[in-house]
């Protein structure tokens, strides 16, 4: 338990090549007063924090948490305050206990590696290759990717590391406590999914999303559909297929759209051998089940 007086854990949120995308997340955080009452954000660029941008180049303490929102660029050009991004990144990770990379251009590069793929990386990772531009902070980096990434997946590992409690990381250093399960695990189209019905439309309550609409779901490490989006919904749960935002090859092209050959998904649930998939789906493909062919409400029904 965290008591009152005990020294609340220290961290610095610096931004590098992004979109604020993952701050406009962790604003949506619903347990705001919990988090500042066991943390101290020295440094935000949203919040009204004890340190400046510039105040940052001159910070020699040691403190907990450097959290990094966006993508790392070792060009000098790139500044944050009056100083290159680059050199401050490099001076606080030293100083930093733990690097959290917050989102999926941190973690791997993301949208913005598209632009210049060259000189843009996550911190260790340059996608699914060990060859991100700080890789020597491997040690003390945990990814947690997301496009944006979920604030409960941040302060469950902030909570975790600030217990002393390393979470178990998995090759592309995701915190298996987090990233072990699939999207579509919990989705609550699976029973869509067994019975290989699709939707119609995005958006329709009915119907998976997988067979022609491109959901990435069975491909995809993440909790969406376990934690909930604003402890509301995910994407799936919406009508809107999975487009794989937490995977090192994130962004894909071509979305919302199944390809296949010869009729079959050309990329099965993960783990899955083709054969088993042929197998099981030639089964449940020669049933017809009613019930899930109806609309759950029918608005057309209305008499009003
Ligand atoms: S919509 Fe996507 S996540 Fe949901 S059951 Fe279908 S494949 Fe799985
Ligand atoms: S459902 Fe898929 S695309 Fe959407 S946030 Fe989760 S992992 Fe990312």
């Amino acid at each position: 338990m965290h008591s009152p007086t005990a020294q609340k854990a220290k961290i610095i949120w610096l931004q590098g090549v992004t979109c604020n995308g993952n701050t406009h997340s962790f604003l949506n955080y619903e347990g705001f007063e919990r988090f500042f009452q066991r943390y101290d954000l020295l440094y935000h660029p949203l919040f009204d924090t004890e340190l400046g941008i510039n105040d940052l180049s001159k910070f020699e303490e040691n403190f907990d948490f450097l959290i990094l929102e966006g993508a790392v660029t070792g060009n000098e050009e790139f500044k944050r305050g009056k100083t290159s991004f680059a050199k401050l990144f490099e001076k606080l990770a030293k100083k930093a206990r733990y690097i959290l990379a917050a989102g999926s251009c941190a973690s791997y590069g993301g949208v913005f590696k598209e632009y210049d793929p060259e000189n843009i990386t996550g911190i260790v990772f340059d996608k699914e290759s060990k060859r991100g531009i700080f890789k020597e902070y491997e040690n003390k980096t945990v990814n947690i990717p997301g496009c944006p990434l979920h604030p409960e997946w941040l302060i469950t590992v902030l909570d975790m590391l600030s217990i002393g409690k390393m979470p178990h990381l998995d090759e592309y250093l995701r915190p298996k406590e987090l990233y072990a399960y699939l999207a579509h695990d919990g989705c609550i189209r699976n029973e869509y999914f067994e019975w290989k019905i699709d939707v119609k439309d995005f958006g329709y309550k009915e119907g998976c999303l997988y067979y022609e609409h491109g959901c990435r779901g069975p491909m995809t490490h993440a909790s969406c559909n376990k934690i909930l989006w604003n402890s509301v919904s995910s994407k799936t749960m919406a009508g809107m297929p999975c487009i794989g935002c937490t995977e090192p090859d994130f962004p894909k092209t071509e979305l919302f759209e199944t390809k296949k050959y010869m009729s079959i998904p050309a990329e099965l649930p993960f783990g899955i051998p083709k054969r088993a998939y042929l197998t099981v789906t030639g089964i449940t493909k020669a049933f017809k089940i009613d019930r899930l062919e109806k609309r759950l409400i029918d608005d057309s029904k209305r008499d009003n």
